[in-house]
């Protein structure tokens, strides 16, 4: 059973408005025994996805602790209440050590349970946006998505657990499916012939997550991160959007969680990556007995960067 929710966001984050007590409360009625916060911290996010997206995806470090040290007084007794971050970890030449000297200051500055490291952005953008995908197959696409996280994970010290590893998958481009469906030679999906597909914008949603991605096609960039973040005693989260999304799968998908067990990996964390309260939790039980089919026997949750295990 899985029992501490340690990837999840509030009104901190650009992306979420959750009120950070709704946030406990919810957790308190689910029965969890502890939560971390996690809320977004991308330094240098390419400034016109901040347009888009309406911020920055940084926020006032000292209204954080601020607030958290309040609300574990306010919950004490009720649940434990753990304060984390997700840094997104930035591989462009130019902004890598300014990144990597400011995400330190800040992991020694303040006192934080765990830090996620997450690739949200490459060649300054969101690849959450279509412009990323212009002129690629998914593959080409996720090929230099995975080739940055490869490169953040050799590179970078400051966080405790690499975050949903794959989760890009879910926002391949319409035109970067169809253009990976016909590199593929696949002349059906699901059932459905490719061209009925093609002009069906709502079947292409999401189309690649669910159906086409295939870890095996990756292999090589997969091994080293996994290899990398074993080597660094870094763990692996899994996180269950990927559930919540519809593909069918938590990130990682279920072939990479076998591999880095293979190789050795025990370190796992467990988050929902909840933007709200009612995603919180997000089908553990379903990643719980994921996990103990794969042969894991614990979870982790780091409290002051240290790991503690949990039965799972
Ligand atoms: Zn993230
Ligand atoms: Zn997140």
């Amino acid at each position: 059973m899985i029992e501490y929710d340690v990837h999840l966001h509030t009104e901190f984050s650009t992306d979420s408005e959750e009120k950070a007590e709704t946030v406990i409360e919810k957790a308190i009625e689910l029965g969890l025994k502890g939560i971390c916060f996690t809320d977004h911290m991308d330094l240098y996010f390419p400034l016109e996805c901040s347009k888009k997206s309406g911020g920055d995806f940084t926020f006032d470090l000292d209204g954080y602790f601020d607030k958290l040290d309040y609300l574990k007084r306010k919950y004490m007794g009720q649940i434990e209440i753990l304060c984390g971050l997700e840094a997104g970890l930035r591989d462009e030449i130019d902004l890598r050590e300014k990144c990597f000297n400011e995400y330190r200051e800040m992991v020694t500055r303040y006192p934080f349970d765990f830090v996620i490291g997450s690739t949200h952005c490459l060649e300054d953008i969101d690849p959450y946006w279509e412009e990323y995908w212009y002129g690629r197959t998914a593959e080409e696409g996720l090929d230099r998505y995975f080739d940055a996280i490869a490169q953040n994970c050799t590179y970078y010290d400051c966080f405790d657990s690499l975050g949903h590893l794959d989760y890009l998958v879910r926002y391949v481009s319409a035109d970067a499916t169809i253009k990976s469906i016909k590199a593929k030679g696949l002349n059906n999906i699901s059932g459905k012939n490719t061209e009925d597909v093609f002009s069906n914008p709502e079947l292409l949603k999401r189309l690649y997550g669910r159906e086409i991605y295939n870890p095996a096609d990756f292999a090589d960039r997969i091994d080293y991160i996994l290899r990398k973040i074993i080597e660094k005693g870094s763990a692996l989260e899994i996180n269950t959007a990927g559930l919540k999304y519809g593909l069918g799968f938590a990130h990682p998908k279920r072939e990479i969680l076998l591999r880095y067990r293979e190789l050795g990996g025990e370190l796992i964390t467990i988050g929902s990556d909840a933007h709200m309260a009612v995603h919180l939790a997000y089908d553990f039980n379903a990643a719980c007995e994921m996990l103990k089919d794969l042969g894991f026997k614990y979870y982790f949750v780091y409290k002051d960067r240290k790991p503690a295990g949990y039965v799972l």
